[in-house]
């Protein structure tokens, strides 16, 4: 029996969309597919793959398509434009440097043994899941899917089912050009299919939540496959004494609120010493109450919608835990919707009482919420920042750049923004990783993203006498 998931429209909170869930069986043979394609893939010249690739690019850059159904599943439209050039701009720079650490790979040597000779070479593994969630939708299906093509390998991605129509306008896109389709699915499906994929593939690519993460880790353990996980995360923005408040102000709000809060590197939570709290926060409330929403044009305004219903009851059921325990909501807070079955729009809201008692100081809350809490010394800014399951990223701002980078020493996360906050998003050169819950496995940025699809493999070559067999009884 064929299921079908009907999907919400973040904007007007209508069952506007539906698709139908594949088979196991489908998806076995799509598998298969595209593993046989995959050999001639990766037995191709690299730059014949960057070819096709940067032909494909200009198809997505130019895609009226793609972006209207992007548009779509998130609400906004500036953001949808930005992943589709992220996208495009990501395919030109990996084009670039894909081939240059595909090169180094080979290394030939002798080993210590007289005679012997080796080759190690890197090969890729055969088929890469893809698993993303809803927040970049475009962004997160193919950040890793890329440098994993250009390894060599063939790509199954499964987008998230609460924001799954711009799946439709990418496989049309991969149509265009046979030689990427061979190798390259989107599949729409449920948390179901995305386990079924982990059932498939050599290894996994896994944006989502830590909870997901957790079993998508487990079942890859059982099948012992490489799994890569990038999860959620609570990220901290420490305000040294002395910082220029204007900046650490905008900073906050930004990094805070941008994309309604709904990006894993947000900054969820700031701590600002006690003699700058009181200014910090007047200006923070200022600059936060003149941000838009974008409910009446999703051309206009600043903050789109919370484009999954059930974040929106995780943030207010957060709120209410906050508040019930003390904290005091300066700005924002309420939730606006367009009609009773509408969507849900919160503008940035600022809180202060906070603790770390309360669940909006340690769980992840995807909304542009700003908790502000009052340190006392740079110990008690380091203990707090570092007071959580998480270590995404995190950020810290100072009178100047130099004890910026000393207090980021002692900060536990995989990326720290040293005098702006969330760059995270922003840098795919640095190699980083997830600390704590937030993550596991090599970086996907830098060239690390790329070689982490390449199994090594070692021809040892015997061009002298056949080793002896040793007795077990001889003494030497
Ligand atoms: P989610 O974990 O609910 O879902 C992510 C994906 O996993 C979806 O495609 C879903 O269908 C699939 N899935 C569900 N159950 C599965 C299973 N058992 N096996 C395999 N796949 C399954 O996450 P979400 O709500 O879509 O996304 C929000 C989360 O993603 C937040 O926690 C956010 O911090 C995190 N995130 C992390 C990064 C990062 O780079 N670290 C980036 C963006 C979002």
């Amino acid at each position: 029996m064929t299921e079908t998931t009907r999907v919400r429209n973040p904007r007007s909170g209508a069952l506007d969309f539906s698709f139908v869930e594949p088979s196991s069986d489908t998806l076995a043979a799509l598998a298969a597919d595209l593993r046989i394609a995959q050999r001639a893939w990766s037995a191709s010249h690299s730059q014949a793959r960057v070819d096709h690739m940067l032909a494909w690019a200009a198809a997505i850059e130019s895609d009226n398509g793609l972006l209207r159904a992007l548009c779509i599943d998130t609400g906004r439209y500036a953001i949808a434009a930005l992943e589709v050039r992220a996208v495009v701009s990501l395919i030109r720079r990996w084009a670039v440097s894909a081939p240059d650490v595909l090169q180094t790979t080979t290394v030939i040597g002798k080993a210590s043994i007289p005679g012997i000779e080796f080759e190690s070479v890197a090969q890729p593994l055969p088929l890469v899941g893809v698993i993303s969630p809803w927040n970049f939708p475009l962004l997160l299906s193919m950040i890793d899917t890329i440098p994993a093509l250009l390894a060599g390998c063939a790509v199954m991605i499964k987008p998230s089912e609460i924001a799954p129509r711009f799946a439709i306008e990418m496989n049309r896109l991969i149509a265009g050009f046979p030689a990427l389709h061979a190798v390259l699915r989107f599949v729409q499906g449920s948390g179901p299919v995305g386990a079924e994929i982990v059932k498939l593939a050599d290894a996994i690519c896994f944006t989502g939540s830590v909870a997901t993460g957790r079993k998508v880790a487990v079942a890859a353990a059982h099948r012992l496959i490489p799994v890569f996980l990038e999860l959620g995360g609570k990220d901290p923005l420490v305000v040294l004494p002395g910082s220029d408040l204007q900046r650490a102000s905008d900073i906050a709000l930004r990094a805070s609120v941008q994309a309604t809060g709904q990006a894993c590197q947000s900054i969820e939570r700031v701590y600002v010493h006690e003699s700058q709290m009181q200014e910090f926060v007047a200006l923070l409330v200022e600059k936060a109450a003149r941000v838009t929403l974008n409910m009446a044009d999703m051309r206009q305004g600043d903050l789109g919608p919370i484009i999954f219903a059930r974040q929106a009851e995780v943030i207010v059921e957060q709120l209410a835990d906050a508040v019930a325990l003390g904290a005091k909501v300066l700005t924002g807070g309420a939730l606006h919707q367009t009609s009773t079955q509408g969507g849900l729009w919160l503008g940035p809201t600022v809180l202060v009482n906070v603790s770390h008692t309360m669940r909006i100081m340690r769980e992840e809350t995807f909304g542009p919420i700003i908790p502000v809490m009052p340190y006392r010394d740079i110990d008690e800014a380091l203990r707090l920042a570092n007071d959580s399951e998480y270590g995404l990223s995190a950020a810290v701002l100072g009178p100047d750049v130099a004890s910026a980078r000393a207090f980021a020493e002692g900060m536990e996360a995989g990326a720290i923004s040293i005098n702006d906050a969330a760059l995270t998003s922003a840098v795919f050169e640095a190699e980083k990783q997830a600390f704590k819950a937030s993550g596991l496995g090599s970086s996907r940025m830098g060239a690390t993203g790329l070689t982490r699809f390449l199994r090594r493999k070692a021809y040892l070559i015997q061009r002298g006498a056949p080793l002896a067999l040793i007795g077990d009884g001889e003494i030497s």
